[in-house]
């Protein structure tokens, strides 16, 4: 069967007395590129929060492959299959592009799987070697990471992030703070990546993952406006109107 990898439900989410998203209904095709987009403040985060874990709902459900995963917290998300973007908070500057992706597969090891034989470990370096290869960093894989620039640094923390070989992966705003170049490099990788899994990715800027996208939703304020293939978004008259007005 090729059901959703990922639906939601009547999904919000109310901060004290304001409501930040309502009503969400969507699910999301397996292995594809689908980008959930909206101007700012239209509850693009807030939702990303949600499906990745930080936030339980004030309503609604989630359901990864079938099972509603509701209210599971967030440090079990790696274990089933689920993985956003590290920040770059969590990365060792003094270490190099290889040994940070080394240790985040190495967390996983002894999180998720403790039955692997500790002979099994000296694999994880060809594992990290191979994931750095998959965001285009070999040639960076022996420089500290705090030495790498800004998009090199976004692009390993994609690694890691990879490290628990996800089924999903979750971006917000990627591209955020990148140079023309590097985003153009960051969106080719992007693309690559949902080649083999399914990849959700928050966008602020809506030309940026219109060529790109599979499928996009769009989010104003807090409510989903539409939802379809890039051409149909492109044409909608509402959604056109809600970013003139920006
Ligand atoms: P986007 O990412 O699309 O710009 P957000 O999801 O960050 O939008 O925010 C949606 C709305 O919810 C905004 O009005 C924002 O001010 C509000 N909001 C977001 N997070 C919080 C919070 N922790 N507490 C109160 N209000 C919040
Ligand atoms: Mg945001």
């Amino acid at each position: 069967m090729s059901g959703p990898i990922l639906s939601v439900e009547g999904l919000g989410m109310r901060f004290g007395g304001f409501r930040a998203l309502h009503g969400v209904t969507a699910s999301f095709p397996a292995r594809m590129l689908t980008s959930v987009i909206g101007p700012n403040g239209a509850g693009k985060s807030t939702f990303f929060n949600l499906i990745s874990g930080a936030f339980a709902p004030s309503e609604g459900r989630i359901a990864f492959e079938g099972r509603d995963i509701t209210g599971t917290p967030q440090h079990r998300f790696a274990a089933l299959g689920i993985a956003k973007s590290f920040q770059i908070t969590n990365v060792f500057p003094a270490l190099t592009a290889l040994e940070n992706v080394r240790i985040a597969a190495q967390a996983l090891v002894s999180r998720h799987d403790v039955w692997r034989r500790r002979d099994e470990l000296p694999g994880l370096a060809e594992e990290a070697r191979s994931l750095l290869e998959e965001v285009g960093l070999t040639h960076r894989a022996g420089a500290p990471a705090g030495s790498l620039a800004h998009g090199e640094q976004r692009s390993l923390e994609i690694a890691m992030a990879l490290a628990s070989r996800p089924r999903l992966l979750l971006l917000d705003e990627p591209t955020a703070g990148m140079s023309p170049k590097e985003t153009v490099v960051a969106m080719e990788l992007i693309r690559r990546l949902a080649r083999e899994r399914t990849v959700i990715l928050v966008e602020h800027k809506m030309k940026l993952v219109m060529g790109i996208s599979d499928r996009l939703l769009v989010l104003h304020h807090g409510e989903l406006l539409a939802e379809g293939a890039p051409e149909e978004i492109r044409a909608h008259p509402e959604v056109r109107r809600v970013y003139l007005g920006e």
